[in-house]
């Protein structure tokens, strides 16, 4: 993983969105009793699609930013449809997802013949500067893929199948990994747009929540804790946080279900610590989230929260520090 994230001689940072998308995917989900679990190109398409999303809005006086060495197609393909969906009143990738917009659906259906010819094509290729690059399928079997498929191919594969042991793996590595994925990425953003791009900026910019998109959140999630903090209990002044309970830099989790209001002063000393598995279940627990969803039109995703849940608590080592409330952290015991 390491030789693939260092070769510097990405084209694109499509490679870069795919692991991200098979390092979360693992996280959420159960490898089979050989260890090897089966992933839908779908899936990974959808994926991509949701890390693009925030990331294909004008960048300061930057415009659209490229992702690649020649042009911007697939930003350009998903910023068209975002900005489509938008006028009809859906802001994020899973709330097009869950609603099976038609502009979307095409996205991802027309995409994901890129993603099979290119990413999942090269993925695992590293470059050599004096042979070209040999190709180690440690990942998954790459041998039906290459940069010609077409439609009919890809549909008859379907699927990959991360060998015995890969899942395991990426999940166990996942914070890792997401932090050095994320850190080549805007590298290589800042590379492919040649501008002066203030790398630290760009990081929130690429990799933060859309807060804009949740906005619509604080008043139902407000009435819904009646007012008071989802963690300490106290009632909230104006300054509303929304919070990501499975933080956001852990796990990319949009999903009412994932999601919270909070004190500025919890949100703040909370950051990106991974909870006491409590307040998770507190916050899964609630009801009328559904009600929630529906007239907001940010999608539940619990399913989605509960098993990201599972999967980052059942990796965690013991004594890791889980955070309870401001400044009070519990050892976790695995
Ligand atoms: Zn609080």
């Amino acid at each position: 993983m390491v030789q693939l994230l260092e070769s510097g001689r990405r084209e694109s940072t499509y490679k870069l969105a795919t692991l991200l998308a098979l390092v979360d995917i693992c996280v959420e989900n159960r490898a089979a009793p050989d260890g090897s679990l089966m992933v839908p190109i779908n899936e990974i398409t959808h994926r991509i699609v949701a890390y693009y999303w925030p990331q294909v809005r004008v960048f300061n006086d930057h415009g659209r930013l490229s992702q690649n060495k020649s042009g911007r197609s697939v930003p350009d393909r998903i910023a068209e449809v975002r900005i489509q969906l938008a006028t009809a009143g859906v802001r994020t990738a899973e709330a097009a997802r869950e609603a099976e917009h038609p502009a979307y659906v095409r996205l991802i259906r027309s995409l994901r013949l890129t993603v099979a010819q290119q990413p999942l094509t090269h993925l695992q290729t590293v470059p050599h500067v004096r042979n070209g690059g040999t190709r180690d399928d440690f990942l998954f079997d790459a041998s039906r893929f290459h940069k010609k498929m077409t439609v009919d191919q890809v549909d008859r594969i379907g699927t990959i199948t991360l060998r015995p042991g890969i899942p395991e793996g990426l999940r166990r590595t996942s914070a890792l990994l997401r932090a050095f994925i994320r850190s080549a990425w805007t590298q290589d953003v800042v590379t492919f747009n040649r501008a002066e791009l203030d790398a630290e900026d760009l990081d929130g910019f690429l990799f933060g929540t859309d807060r804009t998109a949740l906005r619509s959140l604080v008043e139902p999630l407000r009435d819904l804790q009646d007012d008071l903090c989802f963690y300490c209990g106290r009632r909230m002044a104006s300054d509303v946080h929304i919070d990501h309970v499975m933080a956001w830099s852990v796990i990319p989790i949009d999903g009412v279900a994932n999601l919270v209001a909070a004190d500025s002063r919890c949100n703040l000393d909370k950051s990106a610590s991974i909870p006491v598995r409590v307040h998770v279940d507190r916050a899964l627990e609630r009801s009328d989230l559904s009600e929630v969803a529906r007239t907001t039109r940010v999608p539940l995703l619990h399913r989605r929260t509960s098993s990201a849940a599972d999967g980052v608590f059942g990796s965690l080592p013991s004594g890791s520090l889980l955070w309870r409330g401001v400044r009070d952290y519990e050892s976790h015991i695995a």
